[in-house]
């Protein structure tokens, strides 16, 4: 039995991985690539796998970087079926849509852009609206806690992974032969005490285990000393008379930061700024938090049913159109506005930073994770300026980082769901971490459980027998024959950098655009050694 790391391996986005037993192929997620561009352009790389062979995918949760490449999976011929639970398929409605918007508006806006330049050949968007919303019809709803059987061989099981509205962990029970192996995914694992939301579900016993590793070498602050820096913020802001800009995730991130700030104002311990919601998709995503209160802690239930909304601050104004939302650039004091997306690098938020960034009195207050090369990453990294819609813009505001907002479980967090299993795991394999964090959580794992892990490579598969020590320590690496295909795309895809580097208008920085053609030609012939060298190899042994 195998397991291939597509994606989230030695990084953070793009979960995918491939469950290869007798007769089944199934996937765990089927997210986007998101941060730097090198990264993104994964995206637009055909599936190392033929989806119209993937029977199943089970998707633990709706972000896009677990859940965005779905229309594209769609569209290249997957029939199968989609379980999730009911929260996920109705938050991926909305977000596979947005999703798909702004994969349509960037390719309009490149164009635009190469039109003007006299250029004419034109880039495709990786998705449309249409395949979006085709990718919908093979959803079918689990619900948290039952056994939904796939196969003869094949039963699943969500549990709530307290992440976000609708989150799962996946346990996983594959028989072979006369021999059932469980594999446990852990998703994204929430923290504990995130408002709204439930815990982790504590999972009993698995023979592998997958374990996001995002924070695997850090801790977070607690919550109360996390809304204590926000207080902090919105009042110096306020006395600064200036903007509180909190770029924040649409669907989670908003709905806790309006869920703070309710409380916090309710109690006057923030003095009354206008409250601006500046997304759609946050507008949307709040209403989709309101028809799942299955998904709810007793804290928020409780508030509900006495009549207190939790996520109603007082004159808090939504802004779905886009004049509503231009309106906003002319506010220069007195304002929060909340909008997508939490990095920074895509959505509204690039807008209201454009307006913001440069003035001293305006504080910037991020609140969840900045993947790296993403505008987030470089302002919270210390960038005096930076590039947006193509103009330089100076950081002179406040930033600020308010990282116990995380609904990622920290190093503890982690280990300690990780300690829930008894008998101990025979294998653990650490997944959806930076290569930093993930090698860090591997010590934690080993000094802390006494636990063997493996940190695969993206692309590697894991062959399950060899990981849980049956016959020796590591996983195996790609085989030969998936390495040659690989090296054919990479192959295909630089070839098709270098017929049109002469087309690329985009890189503004001339040192880069003279340098790059020749950095192209030396990857192109060290790739053409490479291929030498292996076809070599494979001579000599035939
Ligand atoms: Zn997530
Ligand atoms: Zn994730």
């Amino acid at each position: 039995m195998n397991i291939t790391c597509v994606g989230a391996a030695g990084t953070v986005t793009g979960s995918n991985y491939l469950v290869e037993a007798e007769g089944v192929r199934i996937l765990i997620d089927c997210g986007m690539f998101q941060g730097s561009r090198q990264l993104e352009e994964r995206n637009y790389l055909a599936f190392p796998y033929d989806p119209k062979t993937v029977t199943h995918l089970i998707l633990t949760h709706a972000h896009i970087d677990h859940s965005g490449l779905i229309p594209k999976l769609v569209r290249d011929g997957f029939s199968g079926e989609i379980l999730s639970t009911s929260a996920t398929a109705d938050l991926c409605e909305i977000m596979l849509a947005d999703s798909a918007h702004i994969q349509e508006m960037e390719s309009e806006w490149r164009n635009r852009k190469k039109k003007r330049a006299g250029r004419h050949r034109l880039i495709y968007p990786l998705y449309t609206k249409e395949n979006a919303a085709a990718a919908m019809a093979y959803f079918t709803p689990v619900d948290y806690g039952m056994d939904r059987v796939l196969s003869s061989k094949v039963r699943v099981r969500f549990n709530d992974a307290g992440h976000i509205l609708g989150s799962a962990i996946v346990e996983l029970w594959i028989k072979e032969g006369d021999r059932e192996v469980k594999v446990v995914f852990s998703g994204d694992l929430g923290s504990t005490n995130q408002p709204i939301i439930k815990d982790p579900t504590p999972i009993p016993d698995a023979d592998v285990v997958f374990i996001e590793s995002t924070y695997g070498d850090r801790l977070h602050k607690s919550k109360e000393s996390t809304y204590e820096e926000l207080k902090a913020v919105i009042r110096a802001a306020h006395a600064d008379r200036g903007n509180v800009i909190i770029p924040a995730f649409a669907v989670e991130r908003t709905q806790e930061v309006l869920y703070i700030l309710n409380a916090l104002r309710q109690k006057d311990e923030i003095p009354p700024m206008a409250l601006y919601v500046d997304s759609p998709l946050a507008i949307s995503a709040t209403e989709i938090f309101l028809q799942h209160p299955e998904c709810f802690d007793k804290e928020t239930l409780e508030k509900l049913r006495t009549g207190n909304h939790p996520l109603e601050y007082p004159g808090m104004r939504f802004t779905p159109t886009r004049e509503e939302s231009i309106k906003l650039n002319e506010i220069t004091h007195g304002a929060i506005i909340i909008a997508a997306s939490g990095m920074g690098h895509a959505g509204r938020i690039k807008h209201h930073l454009r307006y913001n960034l440069w003035r001293p009195e305006a504080h910037v207050v991020f609140v969840g994770y900045q993947a790296q090369g993403t505008t987030g990453r470089l302002i919270v990294d210390g960038a005096r300026r930076v590039k947006i819609f193509g103009e330089q813009v100076a950081v002179n505001a406040k930033v600020h980082t308010i990282g116990g907002f995380s609904a990622h479980a920290d190093r503890d967090g982690l280990l300690k769901w990780l300690d829930h299993f008894d008998p101990k795991p025979a294998a653990v394999v650490i997944i959806h971490g930076e290569a930093r964090s993930a090698s860090a959580f591997a010590g934690h794992v080993r000094d802390r459980l006494g636990l063997d892990s493996i940190v695969p490579a993206m692309g590697e598969l894991i062959d399950l027998d060899v990981a849980m020590g049956r016959f020796a320590q590591k996983g195996a690496v790609v085989p030969p024959l998936a390495f040659h295909e690989e090296l054919d795309r990479v192959w295909e895809a630089l070839d098709d950098i270098l017929t049109r580097v002469g087309d690329i208008e985009d890189l503004e920085d001339p040192v880069s655009q003279k340098s790059l053609t020749p950095r192209l030609h030396i990857v192109n012939e060290k790739l053409a050694g490479i291929r030498q060298e292996l076809a070599q190899a494979e001579a000599g042994s035939a």
